[in-house]
């Protein structure tokens, strides 16, 4: 019989093997060391039949969401030290439904990143394709439901960081509605725009976990909660009308791949499919970075050195010093009104857009990322990298919910597919993803 206990120790002899030696795929931090009393246990409760809904899964966590007594370092120097003195809100709901921890992954600096280069503890492989980047920020968790080191991991996005290494590294991920997962003890990047949520092998798994962390927390003033039914998942959505987004990509074959899928399910399904234009997404990155760079700059005060571990601007990798200094450049005064405000207008306008959108389809479907990976150490601009999020910050700015799903592949580079639909309307989100699923 399978137990959480020998899972776990398949999972640990996996990772052994391929994550520090081997392969090197560099996912994890640090592993939680009472795991396995942990799996005893779990077990224990499993043969009484009371067990939570989440035993026998077992999940790893990105390194900057609160585990009480390890180590959240962020992928930062600056946090090399630090012990969580409490557990999030998203860790105490899964502990409770018996899921299990099996550790801290690798992530790009403070989530700001798209590729986890920035990691001040090296990069993440794509364990699909090793010479690769795995994307970022949420590299680690990506990289570990991939390579088969865990069931599930939890990673943030704030401009695509779930979405995008889901993509390229052929998993399922999941950015919820804006509200939807507490993100109370989530050591943010950007507080209007980050949620947490789940990365998975598969669309069921991915809704387990988001049912658990889904649930209303009073400790987030910004948190509603979302419900779903995870029996009614299987259903497929009748009549549905999707809108095919139609942007420009330069990668004719990751489109065309698109295209193909829609195309089968719309026959399939009966579904109405159109092309959709959405006006304002061109400027969907020009108006992300202010906000990040602004609410970033805010976050990172803390990090004084006087409270929690080194002072951040003396230890911190370039492209968070970056931020920071963007960050106080445009907050200053003397600004006000030119970057943030009128990020803050532009914002408005594309969250109505997508309302508006809304009205006439059940979903808009895209690619989840319009390039492909860049080999690790390869030099790209900074316009190249910005590319890697301009499909997926426009649902971080609207608030709305977005899956990743594998869809094919190009030269064994995973490419996934972007379902997107309108604010708390994750039900619908698994029903039309599990439709391409099957
Ligand atoms: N790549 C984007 C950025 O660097 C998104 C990161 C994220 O979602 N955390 O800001």
């Amino acid at each position: 019989m399978v137990t959480t206990l020998s899972k776990l120790q398949n999972y640990f002899s996996e990772i052994e093997k391929n994550d520090k030696k081997g392969n090197k795929i560099n996912a994890f931090l640090q592993l939680n060391p009472h795991a396995i009393d942990e799996a005893k246990k779990i077990d224990e409760k499993i043969k009484k039949r009371k067990a939570g809904k989440l035993a026998g899964k077992i999940i790893a966590i990105k390194a900057n969401i609160n585990i009480f007594g390890m180590n959240a370092s962020c992928a930062s120097k600056t946090l090399e030290d630090y012990k969580s003195p409490y557990d999030a809100s998203v860790i105490e709901t899964i502990k409770r439904e018996d899921g299990l921890i099996i550790g801290f992954t690798n992530m790009d600096e403070f989530a700001c990143g798209w590729s986890g280069e920035t990691s001040a503890f090296g990069v993440t492989k794509n364990p699909k394709s090793l010479e690769f980047v795995p994307g970022g920020s949420s590299s680690g968790s990506a990289a570990a439901v991939s390579a088969d080191f865990c069931d599930i991991a939890l990673g943030s996005d704030t401009g695509g960081s779930i979405r995008v290494p889901a993509s390229h590294c052929g998993v399922v991920g999941l950015k919820p509605s804006y509200g939807a997962v507490s993100r109370y003890g989530l050591i943010d990047m950007s507080m209007s725009l980050d949620q947490i949520g789940p990365i998975a092998k598969n669309i069921s798994d991915c809704a387990l976990l988001f049912s658990i962390i889904s649930e209303k927390d009073e400790n987030d003033a910004t948190n509603i909660g979302s419900k779903i039914n995870l029996k009614e998942i299987e259903k497929i959505s009748p009549n549905l009308k999707v809108g095919i987004l139609d942007f420009k990509i330069h990668d004719q074959q990751i489109q065309k791949i698109i295209d193909e899928n829609i195309s089968k399910a719309a026959k399939k399904y009966k579904w109405k499919i159109e092309k959709v234009k959405l006006d304002y997404i061109d400027f969907a990155v020009a108006t992300y970075f202010p906000i990040v760079y602004v609410e970033f700059f805010s976050a990172t005060r803390r990090f004084d050195g006087r409270r929690y571990g080194k002072r951040i601007e003396e230890v911190c990798g370039s492209e968070v010093l970056r931020r920071i200094i963007g960050g106080s450049e445009i907050s200053k005064a003397e600004h006000a009104g030119r970057y943030y405000y009128l990020a803050l207008k532009a914002r408005k306008l594309i969250e109505e857009e997508f309302k508006k959108t809304f009205r006439k389809f059940d979903c808009i479907i895209c690619p989840t990322v319009p390039r492909l990976p860049h080999k690790i150490g390869e030099k790209i601009s900074i316009e190249q990298m910005f590319q890697y999020d301009a499909l997926t910050c426009p649902v971080n700015l609207s608030g709305d919910c977005a899956i990743s799903i594998p869809i094919g592949k190009i030269k064994n580079i995973p490419i996934g597919m972007q379902i997107i639909c309108e604010k708390f309307n994750e039900q619908k989100l698994f029903q039309i993803a599990r439709s391409f699923e099957k």
